[in-house]
């Protein structure tokens, strides 16, 4: 690949269509084709050697002399592309891209950290980050510490045994409460906290960042478009690619967006471990991202329509929509201040939160609205957070992060908001 110009000062919905790539690579195809190629033939034994040092960290990476290609594992036309477009949103250094979002946030956590470390995160939080956290990181002897995300974290996080953090991980609006976490003062705590990598290692790859407490963001829920928690100050953003940069329901992946040492740091396990997304899954992507911004508010011009209706009616007795806080609570704060859009996942509450039964006739009840987990997608989805995507997550941290049995969870879609509601109408009182 050519070396990468500097970004144009144009707004990330512009760059979505040709950033990164030049027609006259590829015939003047007006797309990026798909390499569908594991392997590349180097022009010398010398270059070979030169991509083969900076693709495992041997070579620092060198931005006048940019690697080239070697093999799909490790990058490939089209993800290279992706990737400058993903770290355009949020400005950041670098980008990459993973099989999955699970890919990339256990493989981020497996780059930076080192046995005896401890890491704190917030819960609620995605099930499967939470048995990564609860069930593997001890394994690793990683302690993993789980403390409640929204207003006061700081205060929470303070008063922990803490010997050795080494990160600060954070999912805003956390899934499925909405739950908001202040991420400048995250940042701020993250800065504060001491952390000192231990001189004996059995972790032999280079220390990156040794004297720093890190602060990673799932920033699934919102971003890239209405959250960037990189402009907060965050280490590293996150994301489960399956959702809304993915946006149709039809792949899975991951991304990984930060400063530039972390995410060499992060590539250089990306390559070992295996967890690439592969080029097809790119390519979808890459069409996904021209749409992002359009797709991501008509979903969210839907998900205030239906938190109105939902919070009115008598069957609901709690709308959780970042569209609805209180502008002068502690977490209306948190939204005004860091967020330049609700989103278009509501979590609501049937009138006896304890009322698994009704939650599940509403679910059972609804026709437009399809029962499935994920979110992000362009149809509206349903699923009970208790019994299906935090089912693992131990009775103990559901009380504790107020996932409650008649709690329901929406991802909104792109449908005509009448037909929405009207599916929800008749969910809610099937006597009308
Ligand atoms: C779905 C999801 C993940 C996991 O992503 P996969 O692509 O399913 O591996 C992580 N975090 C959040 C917030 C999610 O919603």
């Amino acid at each position: 690949m050519e070396p990468r110009e500097p970004r144009p000062a144009r707004h990330p919905e512009s760059l979505m269509m040709g950033y990164g790539y030049v027609p006259e690579w590829s015939e003047g195809a007006i797309k990026p084709p798909l390499f569908l190629t594991s392997t590349f033939v180097f022009k010398s034994a010398e270059d070979g050697e030169a991509y083969f040092r900076q693709a495992y960290g041997l070579d620092p990476v060198d931005p006048k002399r940019p690697m080239g290609l070697i093999y799909s594992r490790l990058n490939n036309p089209v993800l290279e592309i992706l990737e400058d477009r993903l770290r355009v949103w949020e400005d950041a250094d670098l980008a990459l891209s993973f099989a999955s979002g699970m890919a990339a946030i256990s493989t981020t956590i497996l780059a930076l950290c080192r046995p005896g470390d401890q890491i704190v995160y917030t819960i609620p939080v995605y099930g499967g980050t939470d048995y990564f956290f609860e069930h593997i990181a001890p394994s690793l002897e990683l302690e993993a510490i789980p403390v409640e995300a929204g207003p006061g974290l700081a205060e929470r996080v303070r008063s922990l045994p803490l010997r050795r953090p080494r990160i600060l991980y954070v999912e805003t609006p956390a899934n499925p409460t909405t739950t908001m976490t202040d991420l400048a003062e995250a940042a701020r705590l993250a800065g504060e906290l001491q952390y000192e990598a231990p001189a004996e290692s059995r972790n032999d790859v280079a220390p990156v960042a040794p004297d720093e407490c890190l602060l990673v963001v799932d920033n699934t829920f919102l971003g890239p478009v209405w959250q960037q928690p990189i402009r907060h100050g965050a280490h590293l953003s996150l994301y489960s690619a399956t959702k809304f940069i993915g946006g149709h329901s039809d792949l899975i992946a991951g991304a990984v967006l930060g400063r530039r040492d972390l995410v060499e740091r992060v590539k250089v396990f990306r390559t070992i471990l295996g967890s690439i997304s592969e080029p097809f899954t790119a390519w979808l992507m890459l069409r996904s991202l021209e749409t992002l911004k359009i797709r991501m508010a008509a979903q969210q011009e839907n998900a205030i329509a239906l938190a109105r209706f939902l919070v009115d009616h008598p069957a609901v007795s709690r709308v959780h929509f970042p569209g609805l806080l209180d502008p002068s609570s502690a977490e209306g704060a948190i939204f005004r201040r860091q967020c330049s859009g609700p989103g278009s996942l509501i979590a609501f509450e049937m009138k006896d939160p304890e009322d698994k039964a009704a939650a599940f006739r509403v679910l059972n009840r609804l026709k437009l609205a399809h029962l499935a987990v994920s979110l992000g997608g362009t149809e509206t989805l349903v699923e009970h957070p208790a019994a299906m995507t935090h089912s693992d997550v131990s009775p103990e941290h559901q009380l504790r992060a107020g996932i409650t049995p008649g709690m329901i969870r929406v991802s909104c879609g792109i449908e005509h908001i009448d037909d929405l509601i009207a599916d929800f109408r008749q969910a809610l009182d099937p006597e009308a």
